[in-house]
């Protein structure tokens, strides 16, 4: 056996010689990666911008999810019923031109499931270790409108919800939210324009559902937050609708994502 061989499994053995043939690379800056690594190099992995959003009750991306909730509440006129506080969590934290936005974009541009699945087990975990979550009862993924989830053949969303779920040991659900208008890419809209590209964008059916006290919706990055208000308000309807009013607005909806990403 070659020298450089000795000590390692199997496996391990395995992808050095894939690495030869095809070098792996580390997802955020792009070195060539050792036999150890995976998706991402030591270093960059050192530097990861965690959030710790999850422990936290209070936490930026938890505000900007209220605050945006609580505008629409108001700006539809509903009675101030109590709505449970949203909880929030993201592992990771930069700024737009950071390299560590490759995380996201491999996995929803670069059909790398391998890559996404790996940051969102660690997302998963850090849920799963947070006792703001100990109480979900299902995860579910922002979904993309059929045409372009046909187009691209998954949706990015589904794969981040689908590792988180494994972690929280809480079931999948794809079946109750629904993107029933197909909207702009909210990547080129200004803040202001982005709720209102997606209102109204989605429609939720609770009808199959079970007794819930928490639901956890999941997608890839969260910006101003539009995307997840519209859903979860699509969700707080069809949860009145299934359950009652009362019964309806006890029901936590909290909202996770691989990234959150600042000015
Ligand atoms: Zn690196």
């Amino acid at each position: 056996m070659d020298g450089r061989l000795k000590g390692i499994g199997l496996l391990e053995a395995l992808r050095a010689v894939a690495d030869l043939a095809m070098p792996r690379t580390c997802v955020v800056c792009g070195r060539k990666l050792l036999l150890r690594e995976e998706h991402i190099c030591t270093e960059c992995e050192i530097g990861l911008p965690l959030t710790y959003f999850a422990k936290l009750r209070e936490n930026p991306m938890a505000a900007a999810f209220n605050s945006m909730i609580q505008s629409e509440i108001d700006s539809a006129g509903e009675d101030a019923a109590y709505e449970p506080y949203s909880y929030a969590g993201s592992l990771l934290f930069y700024s737009g031109s950071s390299s560590y936005k490759n995380i996201p974009r491999r996995l929803k541009y670069g059909r790398d499931f391998s890559e996404g699945s790996h940051f969102a087990a660690m997302l998963g975990r850090e849920l799963a270790s947070s006792p703001l979550f100990a109480d979900v009862d299902a995860v579910v993924p922002v979904p993309l409108h059929r045409a372009r989830r046909w187009r691209r053949g998954y949706n990015q969303a589904e794969v981040i919800a689908r590792a988180v779920a494994k972690e929280l040991h809480v079931p999948l659900n794809t079946s109750v939210l629904a993107r029933v208008r197909k909207t702009k890419t909210q990547t080129r809209l200004h803040r202001s324009q982005r709720y209102a590209n997606v209102k109204s964008a989605f429609m939720a059916d609770c009808s199959t559902l079970g007794a819930c006290r928490h639901l956890l919706l999941l997608d890839d990055v969260f910006t101003t937050g539009a995307t997840l208000c519209a859903c979860e308000r699509a969700l707080r309807a069809a949860l009145c609708e299934r359950f009652g009013l009362e019964e309806g607005r006890r029901i936590r909806i909290s909202a996770a994502t691989l990234s959150f990403v600042g000015k």
